[in-house]
């Protein structure tokens, strides 16, 4: 955020509460209201303020469309042995994402290993936390994500937009540590993540962002004009080689649509391929542990400098936030309110007000 525009900064309770009571006021079940909270506060507690409570004013706009159907439940499509698919029926990401995982839990506590097709849900936000349910149980995961939307991204030597941001993520837990959480779009940036720099103000990396006629840009405006801007895929091919994998097992493997076409309906649906392994399954429970540790201390001896582990940039974000409270720029902040606005539920009152104009 450039130094004249300060934040707003709330406490995360307080955002918490407020994401609940619009969810409670537009029509949620109290279990809803409180899983769509956790994951948005979630994500801004974690860092990832492109995929947390600024994700509301769509969300609003999506209740209201009948795009974002409320109090939907995961349909189970297949239950064989290690097997589970699941149709989220386009309902809250948030619970869809959660009650698959949990049934996913369960099957690999009994099988050694479970693969969960997730199909059809509305957006899961931040791939991650569905690592960390697993690893919190215990368990090893992977997770392949399609999006379906407006496409964003562009395949590697293309310059039209034919993919979306299509996340990965992995799990694995460490018994009596943090887990390793790793969690990305395959773009070289989430597409939240733009939106969060043009509210703030600020210019993208180089070489992130293409205009629609294929020139470079670090606009961020440009993804959000008419026509939209292309983003680039993370790494070169090789983002383009993980975000096709993540299109064809996360929706064609699970029976859920890929991108295959102009978006049909307002809202982003994903579909998600998840493993899910029980150490205990794989006969590696009394190795696995230490194999892990071993080789962590290995990566950061030496004279290595900063080598940080996947995950822990959220931990220490996230300790940060709940201590410190949640900055949000001021621009999302109004958009957020907003939302609220519509069913009307009114905001908490900031830790601190900004100081500045936003953009
Ligand atoms: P990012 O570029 O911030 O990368 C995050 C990952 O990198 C995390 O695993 C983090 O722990 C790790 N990391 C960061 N710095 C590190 C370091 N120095 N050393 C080691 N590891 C480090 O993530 P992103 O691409 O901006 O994605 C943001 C979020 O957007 C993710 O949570 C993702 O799931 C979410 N997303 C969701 C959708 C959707 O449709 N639901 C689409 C795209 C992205």
């Amino acid at each position: 955020m450039p130094a004249s525009i300060s934040p707003v900064v709330i406490s995360h309770e307080h955002l918490h509460d407020f994401v609940r009571r619009i969810f409670l006021s537009a029509g949620s079940s109290a279990r809803e209201a409180e899983l769509i909270a956790c994951q948005l506060v979630g994500a801004n507690l974690a860092g990832h303020d492109s995929h947390g409570v600024g994700s509301l004013p769509v969300y609003a706009r999506n209740v209201r469309s009948g795009d974002l159907p409320l109090n939907r439940e995961i349909t189970t499509v297949v239950d064989h042995h290690s097997i589970l698919v699941f149709d989220g029926n386009g309902g809250a990401g948030q619970v869809m994402g959660h009650d698959a995982m949990a049934r996913g839990i369960d099957r690999a506590r009994e099988t050694g290993a479970a693969i969960v097709g997730l199909r059809n849900s509305h957006h899961l936000g931040r791939i991650g936390q569905w690592a960390e349910q697993c690893a919190e149980a215990g368990m090893s995961s992977v997770h392949f994500v399609n999006v379906v939307s407006d496409p964003s991204v562009a395949p590697f030597g293309g310059k039209a937009a034919r993919i979306g941001t299509n996340p990965f993520a992995v799990g694995i837990p460490r018994p009596g540590g943090d887990p390793i959480v790793v969690d990305f779009a395959t773009s070289k940036l989430a597409v939240g993540k733009v939106r969060v720099a043009m509210n703030e103000g600020r210019q993208l990396p180089p070489e992130s962002l293409l205009t629609s006629s294929g020139e470079p840009t670090r606009d961020p405006s440009v993804l959000f004009g008419a026509p939209k801007g292309i983003l680039l895929p993370l790494g070169e091919h090789k983002g383009w080689c993980l975000g096709l994998a993540c299109e064809l097992l996360g929706a064609a493997l699970t029976g859920g649509k890929t991108q295959s076409g102009p978006k049909s309906r307002n809202a982003v649906i994903n579909s998600m391929f998840s493993i899910i392994a029980d150490p205990a399954g794989l006969g590696t429970a009394a190795t696995m542990a230490d194999e892990v540790e071993a080789f962590l201390q290995w990566a950061r001896s030496g004279p290595n400098g900063d080598v940080r582990l996947p995950g822990e940039p959220e931990r220490e974000t996230r300790l940060k936030r709940i201590a410190a409270g949640i900055p949000i720029d001021p621009k999302s902040w109004s958009d957020i309110v907003a939302a609220g606005d519509i069913f009307g539920v009114e905001p908490p009152a900031p830790l601190s007000a900004p100081v500045g104009n936003p953009p």
